[in-house]
């Protein structure tokens, strides 16, 4: 089967999830699928095999899962950023808008070195709002954000014009409309 073939098969929607009238694409049910999970994470990495990635940055929570097996794929580290008040050094942070209201992410100050090439990583993109927000905290810190991927893309909602329009490249393996 493709890797579309092979995706759509293993990511399961769940309807009025977390609230009625969203589609929730869940991935829990291609993380336990050892074929899906291998097959994502391949297709993910490899334009960045000659790289020279420094590190993969994940975010809070699917984006660690995501994270960690791409990091050791590419022999690059891992730097996980997180909701606020989680991490224990001295951080960098940036609100974001959410649907309703505000939140707020960090990352350690010293979790990517400035010049160092970083990987952004999650499962999905929407709007775009959390992914954006994490390009901010990174460039903060002086990253040279090489890409950011994505399993699935929601083209409608307009996330991956949003992290191009800030010069970030943006993977994705999959859409939904
Ligand atoms: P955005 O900020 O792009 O609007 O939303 C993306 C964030 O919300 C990501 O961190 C993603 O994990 C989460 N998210 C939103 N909708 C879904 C969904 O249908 N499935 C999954 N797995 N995550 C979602």
């Amino acid at each position: 089967p493709s890797i579309e073939e092979t995706l759509l098969s293993a990511i399961r929607t769940i309807p009025d999830y977390p609230k009625p009238g969203i589609l929730f694409r869940d991935i829990t049910t291609l993380l336990g699928n050892a074929r899906a999970f291998r097959r994502a994470i391949d297709e993910l990495v490899h334009p960045y095999a000659g790289e020279k990635v420094g590190k993969i940055a994940g975010i809070e929570a699917r984006g660690f899962i995501l994270g960690g097996a791409i990091a050791h794929q590419l022999s690059a580290g891992f730097v996980p950023i997180r909701k606020k008040g989680k991490l224990p050094h001295e951080t960098v942070r940036v609100a974001y808008s959410l649907e309703y209201g505000l939140d707020e992410m960090e990352m350690h100050k010293d979790g990517v070195a400035p010049g160092e090439k970083v990987i952004l990583v999650d499962d999905l993109i929407a709007t775009g709002g959390t992914a954006e927000a994490a390009v901010k905290l990174l460039r903060q810190i002086g990253a040279d954000i090489v890409a950011a991927c994505f399993i699935i893309d929601l083209p409608d909602l307009g996330g991956r014009k949003k992290l191009e329009a800030l010069n970030v490249p943006v993977r994705t393996l999959i859409a939904f409309d």
